[in-house]
């Protein structure tokens, strides 16, 4: 069985990894210059910080799993069950939210490795690359999809689906000027959503915050991203009273989350098939699962 599968992102990846196991021939291929799509980790100041997915939550067994096996090999590591509520100021406990050493696009490098990926291949139409394979996966946003004249059910699937945007900032401070903080949830705030630290979650102890926007901010500067960076961090710096001015660099995600759920963990239209994380709550085990869920699919045949 030969497979396409469009997208290196977390979907697309589980969804390759298991069909190679399972025996089918596949191969990944992503417009990105590395995988891992919004499990995105950039360099900044000689160190990665993320900048899309902020931690990983696993309550799936088999996520749990993957997840354990990322611990072993010193791949992942839990980093905290407690996150700052804003207006309120309050510590709260919930789940276990897991984080990466080497930032979380290394997990998707793990997942990669041995697979036939080829990547800064941008695919324009499912047509183009459906010629010599079995099935064609497309592992992303709805939005990304129906740019690439799926058949109709896979194009209403993606049409159904409506997402959010966000504008990442990394904060560079000078020092670690806060205490007793490791993320926050910002409610009812204009253009603060969530703000964590980076060098907690990741170990290093860098004096490094990532802030994410709410959408109405990132909505109103898609265009021009960096100029919502020092409104981000002027917001960041009132929260949590820093004075130090940091050093700012910011992303555009124009598809960061989906907005409602699924109820399938796909789409399917004959030889094509859709997955990523608007077939659940919109996270990174949803998109794993989803991508696991059509290759178990193919391999049920
Ligand atoms: C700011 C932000 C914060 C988040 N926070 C969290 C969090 O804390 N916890 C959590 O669990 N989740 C979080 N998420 C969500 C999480 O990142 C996603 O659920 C998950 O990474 C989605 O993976 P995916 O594979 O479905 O899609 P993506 O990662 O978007 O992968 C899609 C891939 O398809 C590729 N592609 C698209 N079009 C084409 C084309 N035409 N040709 C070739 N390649 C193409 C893209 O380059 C990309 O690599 C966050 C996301 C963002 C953006």
């Amino acid at each position: 069985m030969d497979i396409v599968v469009v997208g290196a992102g977390i979907a697309g990846l589980s969804c390759a990894r298991a069909l190679a196991d399972g025996g089918a021939r596949v191969r990944v291929l992503d417009r990105g210059r590395v995988v891992g799509g919004r499990l995105a980790s950039r360099r900044s100041n000689g160190r990665y910080a993320d900048i899309g997915a902020a931690y990983l939550v696993a309550d799936d067994p088999a996520f749990l799993a993957q997840t354990e096996s990322w611990q072993s090999r010193g791949l992942g590591r839990p980093w905290t069950d407690t996150v700052r509520v804003y207006p309120e100021g309050t510590d709260t406990r919930g789940p276990v939210r897991w984080a990466a050493p080497g930032g979380l696009r290394s997990l998707a490098t793990d997942l990669a490795d041995g697979l036939d990926v080829r990547l800064s291949t941008p695919v324009t139409s499912v047509e183009a690359v459906a010629q010599d394979a079995d099935a064609v996966v497309l592992a992303m946003p709805g939005p990304q999809a129906l740019k690439l004249s799926p058949p109709p059910a896979i194009a209403s699937a993606a049409t159904s689906q409506s997402w959010r945007p966000v504008i990442a900032a990394v904060l560079t401070y000078p020092s670690r000027s806060w205490t007793g903080f490791r993320g926050a949830f910002v409610n009812d705030h204009p253009v603060l959503a969530t703000v964590c630290d980076d060098g907690d979650r990741r170990g290093d102890a860098a004096p490094v915050l990532v802030a994410h926007s709410t959408p109405e901010l990132a909505s109103a500067h898609l265009d021009a991203p960096a100029e919502a960076g020092p409104i981000l961090a002027a917001a960041v710096g009132e929260l949590l009273g820093i004075t130090a001015p940091p050093e700012i660099e910011t992303h555009r995600w124009t598809y960061a989350q989906p907005e409602k759920a699924s109820e399938t963990p796909f789409a399917r239209d004959g030889r094509v098939w859709l997955c990523g994380d608007a077939f659940g709550r919109p996270r990174v085990q949803t998109a794993w699962l989803s991508g696991r869920a059509v290759a178990s699919a193919l391999l049920d045949g």
